[in-house]
């Protein structure tokens, strides 16, 4: 307001006009300072693996030279952070990409049931080594839908992930497909599918926030599992793309469930 009045004082333009660019201005700053923010939080994520990286190619040239159990058990360390990296690096790709893309609607004809089962194929080992039965409750009939086929399994593929990974403990998830001619959360026809957890669930605090780029709840488990913490950044700009929703729901103790919503062709139901 201070500046506004003033640039009004200099005899610049009109009131309207010049509060319009000082709006202006202001987005422009917060985009700037998101930007800034990113770009901090991006050197940090990647400066912590390299650090450690750095510091073993140092112990290797010098104090573990001859101690080849030594340098074996390092070479697998090491390995362990470039993996991490690499995988930063995929997902700040991949948020790129459907950041880029979330204004270009999908205009492909995708069979939803499909794109769950070839999901859980790629998921099997992932579930079996984590000793995690994963339940389906599919419709019959196809549930066909506009939409990027790799897009969306890129979305359940997180989103089971994210349920085995922290919610393994409850020894299975379920995955539910269930279709209405009259989604109320989008007043026209659509799909929910649910990922269900019976692990420790998510504090609620955290819920509005988990959408975030690096945002974790549990900043510790997710490093330890090797989370990049954009998983659910990645997910949020697919769903936007297809004009869908994401839900979170949790109780402390009791697991969480994520219902992607998502509108569907008028013949599904
Ligand atoms: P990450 O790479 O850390 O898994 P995500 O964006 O996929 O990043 O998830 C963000 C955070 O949300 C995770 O760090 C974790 O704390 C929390 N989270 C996601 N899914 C679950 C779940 N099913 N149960 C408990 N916590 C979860």
């Amino acid at each position: 307001r201070v500046s506004c009045r003033a640039v009004q004082g200099l005899g610049l333009g009109e009131a309207g006009a010049v509060i319009l660019s000082f709006e202006d201005i202001t987005q422009l700053e917060q985009a700037g300072q998101m930007r800034r923010d990113f770009v901090a939080n991006v050197s940090h994520e990647l400066r912590t693996p390299l650090t450690a990286l750095m510091g073993f190619i140092e112990t290797l040239r010098g104090p573990a030279r001859a101690d080849h159990a030594a340098a074996a058990r390092f070479l697998d360390i090491m390995q362990d952070e470039a993996e991490r990296m690499n995988r930063l690096v995929g997902d700040l790709m991949s948020l790129n990409r459907v950041e880029g893309d979330e204004r270009v609607r999908p205009t492909e004809t995708v069979a939803l049931n499909d794109v769950l089962h070839s999901t859980l194929r790629t998921l099997r080992q992932l579930a079996d080594d984590a000793g995690v039965t994963v339940e389906t409750e599919f419709p019959d009939q196809p549930v066909a839908m506009n939409g990027d086929a790799d897009q969306l399994k890129q979305v359940f593929t997180n989103l089971i992930e994210n349920a085995i990974k922290y919610g393994g403990s409850g020894g299975r998830v379920t995955l539910r497909l269930t279709v209405s001619a009259r989604e109320p959360a989008l007043r026209a026809p659509g799909a929910r599918v649910q990922i269900i957890d019976y692990g420790p669930g998510i504090d609620p605090v955290h819920l509005p926030r988990l959408t975030e780029r690096f945002y974790r709840a549990d900043d510790h488990r997710s490093r330890a599992l090797g989370g990049t913490g954009l998983g659910l950044a990645i997910v949020k700009h697919i769903i936007n793309r297809h004009r869908g929703r994401l839900r979170v729901e949790s109780v402390l103790g009791q697991g969480a469930t994520f219902t992607v919503i998502l509108p569907v062709q008028e013949n599904s139901d």
